[in-house]
């Protein structure tokens, strides 16, 4: 039951709120505003100080970022050069647009089909691994356009999420680019669809991504953020940047001190290693995650995946068969497609050594891969193999 006082703290509320929200919604149309991300020192300003300096540079704070000591905002342009020299004030970023790296699709419709084996969870040796581990119960969080949360063939292995993009909504998704993800992570052994690599992985949807597939670095930082808090084992994230951002690696080595894998689609940038193209993304080229290649179904390297020093493992990307919206399943190709078959060997290898530290789950992945002749900047260590990876010490 409302009283009268409650009934005018919530009009004063709801005002407030509205006054918030309609700058926001004028600004983000454009008119000479930019998506920049703010790092204080902390040591000098307090949180009201840093409320004040946004508000001085006449910007509007969008989303506090902790986990950086920053602060995702809106700012006129003309402002972004004395903020950048206001005391106490490190950095000011770009808050870049991150984009999913999978490629457009053609996707069925239900009713459900018999359940078939993907090449993919074949090729990395999947079911020969299930008799030791099928990834029971480790958590495994999917930054991505958010997963279709009763799709009848995930629905068993949803177990939460986060939509960081709207956090009211619930990260449903409503791309198709996250459900293909987790399909291939975690899709369940039963009678329909298709079945994953860890089928009894705990999937969590932290949607960083909207329906479009772009997003921005803030919403993956506080996607990384809820990983963080809670107790996430290993993250996937089939996106990236093409551009190096300092906030985003210090973003990415807080998740890795914090004792999460995190594995990272390399890019589609092909084109050949050493033409000047063909590049690995961010955060695919930072030293703490697993940055993962795709290669298709005679193990040839993909003709559209990044190459470079950065690639760790290679995975099977090209022609790949896993869950869709509408209930459905569609065949993708993507580095994006490649990275969940490695995180899935990563949740087989989790159940049976919990604990183990990023490091020592990226060292045992790329001892036990199997070499396909490829150049190092192609294949890293080769491709992985679950079977190896989940029977070694
Ligand atoms: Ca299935």
């Amino acid at each position: 039951m409302f009283t009268n006082r409650c009934r005018f703290a919530a009009i004063i509320l709801l005002a407030l709120l509205v006054s918030l929200c309609l700058p926001l919604a004028v600004m983000a149309a454009g008119n000479g505003y930019a998506k920049k991300i703010v790092i204080f020192d902390t040591n000098i300003v307090n949180e009201p100080a840093r409320q004040a300096i946004i508000h001085g540079a006449g910007g509007v704070i969008v989303k506090p970022l902790p986990l950086v000591d920053g602060v995702a905002v809106l700012l006129p342009e003309p402002a972004v050069a004395a903020l950048t020299a206001h005391a106490g004030v490190i950095r000011v970023d770009d808050d870049i647009e991150i984009y999913a790296t999978g490629k457009p699709s053609q996707p069925s419709q239900p009713p459900q089909p018999p359940q078939s084996l993907p090449w993919g969870i074949a090729r990395v040796n999947a079911p020969t691994a299930w008799d030791i581990s099928v990834g029971m119960g480790v958590k495994v969080a999917v930054l991505d356009t958010g997963i279709q949360l009763n799709h009848p063939d995930l629905a068993a292995n949803i177990a939460g999420g986060y939509n960081a993009t709207n956090p009211v909504r619930s990260p449903s998704d409503g791309n198709g680019h996250g459900t293909h993800v987790a399909g291939t992570i975690a899709a369940a052994n039963n009678s329909i669809g298709v079945v994953g690599v860890a089928p009894q992985a705990r999937l969590y949807a932290v949607k960083a991504l909207g329906n479009s597939g772009l997003g921005t670095l803030s919403d993956v930082i506080e996607g990384l953020t809820w990983c963080i808090d809670n107790g996430i084992q290993v993250v996937n994230m089939s996106l990236g940047a093409s551009t190096d951002n300092e906030t985003f690696h210090n973003a990415i080595i807080k998740v890795y001190e914090a004792g999460i894998t995190q594995v990272v689609a390399a890019g589609n940038n092909g084109g050949g290693y050493g033409s000047g193209t063909g590049a690995v993304d961010y955060p695919g080229a930072y030293p703490e995650v697993i940055a993962v290649s795709a290669i298709d179904s005679s193990n040839r390297f993909a003709v559209f995946s990044s190459a470079g020093p950065a690639v760790d493992l290679a995975a099977p990307g090209v022609n790949v068969l896993s869950t869709y919206i509408k209930s459905g399943y569609a065949t993708m190709s993507g580095t994006s497609m490649a990275t969940p078959h490695v995180t899935g060997v990563v949740a087989l290898r989790l159940a049976s050594h919990p604990g183990e530290s990023p490091d020592q789950v990226k060292a045992v992945l790329q001892s036990t891969a199997v070499d396909l002749g490829l150049s190092t900047d192609q294949q890293g260590a080769g491709l992985v193999n679950a079977y190896a990876a989940v029977t070694a010490p």
